[in-house]
C-alpha cells in the first residue's frame, strides 16, 4: 500500500516542510492542510505549502488516507479530537512530535479504534511558523517511527516508505527508548542552552552588549539553540519529564565531577574527557549528520 492523499494539521516549520517535500518528491500525492491560526492558513496558501489549505480541520482530513499532526506536543490531543469525526475508516494518523510516549497516549485517547502510528523526524531548525518550512528539511535526517505493539505492519511499512521518499532514513523504535535517547541528544542540550543564555543575560558586571559582542567564543552556538520556539520546547519538557529529569541528574553528576577536576587541578581528567567528546564529534561528521565547516547549513539544513 502507499498513501495518495495526505492531510497536514499545523502548517508551521514541520507541517510546511512536509507539505513542500511531498510536492517535491511525491508529485502524485494530493496534499491538504489546516492550521488553527487564520493568518498561518493565509500564508500557507500564498507559499503553496500544500495543494489545498482548508477552512476547517474536518475538511482537510475528509479524503486523506494519511493524516500527519504537526502541532506542538501539548496540542496533539486537541488536534486529534478536532479531526476525529471526519476521518476515513482506512486512515493512518501519524505525527511529528518530539516526545513519543505522551503523544501516543494522547492520540490513542482521542482516536479510539483509529490506526495511529506516531513518528518523529529528527530534523528541524530554530525557526518556526509558515515561512520557516523548506522541502529539503528531511534529507539525510533520521525519522524515528514508534509503532504501537498492535500496529498493522503494512501500514508501518507504508509510513516508512513515505518518509524515505521525502529523503529521510527511517528507524523503528520503542516509544520509551525514543524518549530516553532524545532526552540526551536533543532535550537536555536545549535545556542547557536555555540556561546558559539566560545566565549570561542575568550576569551583573557583564553588559548585554559585551555578551553580544564577544559571542563568537562558543556562546553563539548556544544562542542558536536557545532561540528555538518557546511553545514547542515548553511542551517537550512537560511531556518527556521523566526521561529529561533522569538525564539531568546524570548530567549534574558529570558536571560535579568536572568541577572537582578543575578545583583540584586534575588536568589529565579534563584532557581525557575532552578527547573523548572530540571523538564523538568526529563520528557525527563521519555519519553525515553534520559538516566539519563551523557554520554548516545554518540556513538550509535542519538538525533538531
Ligand atoms: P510551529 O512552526 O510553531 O508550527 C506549529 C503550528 O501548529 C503553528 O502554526 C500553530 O499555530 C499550529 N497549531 C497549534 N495548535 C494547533 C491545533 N490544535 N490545531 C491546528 N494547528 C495548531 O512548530 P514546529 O516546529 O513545526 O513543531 C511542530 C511539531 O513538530 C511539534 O510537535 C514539535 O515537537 C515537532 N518537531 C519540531 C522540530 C523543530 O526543530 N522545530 C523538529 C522535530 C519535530 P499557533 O502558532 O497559532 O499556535
Amino acid at each position: 500500500m502507499s498513501f495518495r492523499s495526505v492531510a497536514i494539521i499545523g502548517l508551521g516549520l514541520l507541517g510546511g516542510s512536509t507539505g513542500l517535500a511531498v510536492q517535491a518528491f511525491l508529485p502524485d500525492v494530493q496534499t491538504t492542510g489546516w492550521d488553527a491560526d487564520p493568518a498561518t492558513r493565509a500564508r500557507a496558501a500564498t507559499r503553496g505549502l500544500v495543494h489545498t489549505v482548508c477552512e476547517t480541520a474536518e475538511d482537510a482530513v475528509r479524503d486523506a488516507d494519511l493524516v500527519i499532526l504537526c502541532v506542538p506536543v501539548g496540542a496533539m490531543g486537541e488536534a486529534a479530537a478536532a479531526i476525529a469525526p471526519a476521518l476515513r475508516g482506512d486512515v493512518v494518523v501519524s505525527d511529528v512530535g518530539s516526545s513519543k510516549q505522551f503523544v501516543a497516549r494522547a492520540l490513542a485517547e482521542a482516536l479510539p479504534g483509529v490506526a495511529v502510528i506516531p513518528a518523529h523526524p529528527v530534523a528541524g531548525t530554530e525557526r518556526s511558523g509558515p515561512d520557516a518550512g523548506f522541502a529539503n528539511l528531511f534529507q539525510q535526517r533520521w525519522c524515528i517511527i514508534t509503532p504501537p505493539a498492535d500496529a498493522d505492519t503494512r501500514q508501518v511499512a507504508a509510513l516508512s516508505r513515505f518518509w524515505e521518499a521525502l529523503g529521510a532514513k527511517v528507524e523503528l523504535m520503542d516509544a520509551q527508548h525514543h524518549d530516553l535517547v532524545l532526552a540526551v541528544t536533543s532535550h537536555l542540550p536545549h535545556l542547557i542552552a536555555y540556561t546558559i543564555v539566560g545566565t549570561a543575560d542575568d550576569l551583573e558586571g557583564v553588559t548585554q552588549s559585551e555578551v553580544i559582542k564577544y559571542s563568537a567564543g562558543g556562546f553563539r552556538d548556544f544562542t542558536r539553540i536557545a532561540a528555538s520556539d518557546p511553545t514547542m520546547w515548553r511542551d517537550v519538557f512537560l511531556s518527556n519529564k521523566d526521561a529529561v529529569l533522569e538525564m539531568l541528574q546524570r548530567f549534574t553528576e558529570d558536571l560535579t565531577a568536572l568541577q572537582r577536576s578543575i578545583r583540584v587541578g586534575d588536568g589529565q581528567a579534563l584532557f581525557d574527557q575532552f578527547a573523548r567528546t572530540r571523538d564523538i564529534r568526529r563520528s557525527i561528521i563521519e555519519e553525515g549528520q553534520d559538516d566539519a565547516r563551523p557554520d554548516f547549513g545554518r540556513s538550509d539544513h535542519g538538525r533538531d
